[in-house]
């Protein structure tokens, strides 16, 4: 069969077959624990389910502009402002289907082909294989001191002529690591002083822990003008639990965004009307969600975090955001997809791979469910790979022996 060559580039994602094998399980009865998952537990907003309401009662539900509603955009706006301190007027904004539909739009936006862009790792999963479908090269950069927070050194080192981009996740998918202000802002002076694309992608900012905040990576920037190449990618997903409503944004220069107005506006026309009166619904209504979603995270962090410290041979770096856990298991495998398959096999629990996230050896491991589900899900994993646990497990009505 004839097909792309880009497209057959694109790998087929691990996460998403352990996801299928895991759900194929369920479907049999069996007692999955997910610990793999990307998206609070947490209800959506009450003003957003009344503002999507609103306009399915007036049964008009048309074409919105490509870069989202008015109000949407003012919304985003004031959310810009209060968060980053950037003014910005609503032709800085572009409303899209998630923040990842925002990234690719930018990256479709300012890539040529054979065009660099560099991010750290551990990195997301999505960054190689969408800069892969826009033809660029994706330039993982690793912290020289094997840790989760790179030095400006170590994102200058995959900075080459050919780079056009970086990008920065804080609090970062995997690591739960949150990049330090004095970071943010030498990779701000660097990208201004090289004449590079910034890309801060901020979907977990309101997501941290034991009273910290994201530094606002626009305090930093010397260059406020419409010259500016920050891009700030955010959105309602993991926030106001709203993932599945597919809603994401950037806030950039007009010249951007009018160039990604055109190009989504020939993909997609934009984001679902409905889901953008959601959103407004949720920037716009009582923010006391996003602080019981947080509250709730931090705690089941702490849950997490000391069951795997009880764990002999796993290594945690203590995650300051996000809902994950990048725990170094090596010492039973280094083979991190070989890992995670055992784990769902043998006792049922889904954790995500390190190497799709760049870093083998490692498991993801998700707190964004239930306390009993964590506690759970670590006490299957230490009988399956902690010989000094005990050695029988009871699962659902099942009981295990480890065979000595
Ligand atoms: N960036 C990161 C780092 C993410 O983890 C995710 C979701 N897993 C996204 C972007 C995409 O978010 P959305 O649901 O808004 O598309």
């Amino acid at each position: 069969m004839s097909l792309s060559r880009i497209a057959k580039s694109i790998a087929e994602s691990a996460t998403l077959r352990l996801n299928q094998t895991a759900a194929g399980l369920r479907r049999d009865g069996e007692a999955v624990i997910h610990l793999g998952g990307g998206e609070p537990r947490s209800k959506a907003p009450a003003e957003a389910i009344q503002s999507a309401m609103d306009l399915l009662q007036s049964r008009e539900v048309r074409y919105a502009p490509p870069d989202g509603i008015p109000a949407l955009k003012e919304a985003i706006a004031s959310y810009t402002e209060e968060f980053y301190g950037r003014l910005t007027a609503p032709h800085g904004v572009i409303a899209s289907g998630g923040a990842k539909q925002a990234l690719i739009v930018c990256l479709q936006a300012i890539l040529d082909p054979g065009d660099e862009v560099v991010y750290p790792s551990p990195y997301w999963v999505s960054y190689p294989e969408m800069v892969r479908l826009v033809g660029g090269v994706g330039v993982a950069v690793r912290a020289a001191d094997g840790g989760f927070v790179p030095t400006i050194r170590d994102i200058e080192r995959g900075v080459g002529p050919s780079c056009k981009a970086v990008i920065l996740n804080s609090p970062n998918n995997p690591s739960g690591a949150v990049y330090p202000a004095a970071l943010i802002s030498e990779v701000v002076e660097f990208c201004e002083t090289r004449g590079l694309w910034l890309i801060m992608d901020d979907i977990y900012h309101r997501l941290v822990f034991d009273g910290m905040s994201t530094p606002s990576c626009w305090t930093h920037a010397r260059d406020r003008s419409e010259s500016s190449r920050l891009v700030i990618i955010n959105g309602v997903s993991k926030q106001y639990a709203m993932t599945g409503f597919r809603l994401g944004w950037a806030v950039a220069n007009k010249a951007l965004i009018r160039v990604m107005t055109n190009i989504q506006s020939h993909q997609t026309s934009g984001p679902s009307a409905i889901v953008q009166h959601a959103a407004v619904g949720a920037l716009n209504g009582i923010q006391s969600s996003v602080e019981s979603l947080r509250q709730t995270l931090e705690n089941n962090r702490n849950v997490l975090v000391a069951r795997l410290k009880a764990f002999t041979g796993v290594r945690v770096t203590v995650p300051d955001g996000t809902f994950y856990c990048f725990a170094d298991f090596s010492a039973y495998d280094k083979n991190s997809t070989r890992l995670a398959q055992k784990l769902l096999e043998q006792v049922r629990v889904l954790v995500m791979p390190g190497v799709e996230f760049g870093l083998d050896g490692h498991l993801r491991v998700s707190f964004c469910g239930s306390i009993k589900e964590i506690t759970e899900g670590v006490e299957r994993m230490k009988w399956a790979l902690d010989p000094d646990s005990p050695s029988e497990l009871y699962m659902a009505n099942r009981k295990l022996v480890r065979q000595a």
